[in-house]
């Protein structure tokens, strides 16, 4: 589903991303860990084509990424987004919040766009809400609202980037439980979160990385309990 082949990105002289190299399979599901600065939201954000790498490959399901705007535009819909800060659009209801990209996007009608809109909604239980602002919902709430309004574009492959960390502690369980479900489902994903336990349950590979590069990378069990290298025996150390 992506291919990311000796990945380069710099800003300035600086290396944010030095030669990255990474394979995700259909309906797989990787958590990306490391100290902050290490790079992790550069190499998502490289992923969906929000920054530009400077050399090196990122395919993804087949789109090689290049500058060419259709390519850009069929990432954009091929691949769906969640970060820290919801970034819901504060003048739509939550029900057009996730109306707005299939309908701009994807070209459907509005029927069908509230259709899609709404059974997504009641996946993530937050069906009741869909005519309320994000202003008059909780962070828990609003996160899993850009949740569905990520899935209505039907992307193949969600990036999450830290989605839990803006949250106060009794939300992030809600957030948690709907990305474990969606998990579930088949869905290939990319996490960046430092929650071990939704990491032990579903990630098939936990990816570690330090100073723009990956250090290590093994299953869950293995790499919590007995990682590899100093630098991830550190970082667990600070972490737990
Ligand atoms: P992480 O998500 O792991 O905390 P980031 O990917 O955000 O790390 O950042 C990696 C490095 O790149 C950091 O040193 C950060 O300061 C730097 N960086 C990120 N974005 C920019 C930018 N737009 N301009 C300059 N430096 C940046
Ligand atoms: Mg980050």
């Amino acid at each position: 589903m992506v291919v990311v082949e000796r990945l380069v990105k710099r800003f300035g002289s600086f290396n944010a991303l030095s030669d990255i190299n990474l394979n995700v399979a259909k309906g797989e599901k990787i958590v990306l860990c490391g100290p902050s600065g290490s790079g992790k939201s550069t190499l998502i954000r490289c992923i969906i084509h929000i920054e530009k790498h400077d050399s090196g490959r990122i395919v993804v399901d087949g789109i090689e990424l290049t500058d060419r705007i259709r390519d850009i535009n069929s990432i954009r819909c091929e691949v769906g987004m969640v970060f820290q800060s919801f970034n819901l659009f504060p003048h739509l209801s939550v029900v057009e919040n996730c109306m707005l990209a299939p309908m701009k996007v994807r070209g459907l009608a509005q029927s069908e766009a509230r259709e899609r809109a709404m059974v997504l909604l009641r996946k993530v239980r937050i069906h009741d809400q869909a005519k309320k602002y994000p202003a008059q919902l909780s962070g828990g709430q609003q996160q899993r609202v850009a949740i569905a309004r990520a899935l209505c574009m039907q992307p193949k492959i969600m990036l999450f980037d830290e989605p839990t960390s803006a949250l106060d502690p009794e939300m992030v369980k809600e957030v948690l439980e709907t990305m474990v479900e969606l998990a579930q489902d088949g869905m290939t994903m990319v996490c960046v979160t430092h929650e071990m336990g939704f990491a032990r349950e579903v990630a098939d590979r936990v990816v570690f990385m330090d100073r723009g590069s990956i250090v290590e990378e093994g299953d869950p069990t293995t790499f919590f309990r007995a990682p590899n290298t100093q630098r991830a025996k550190v970082f667990l150390n600070q972490i737990i």
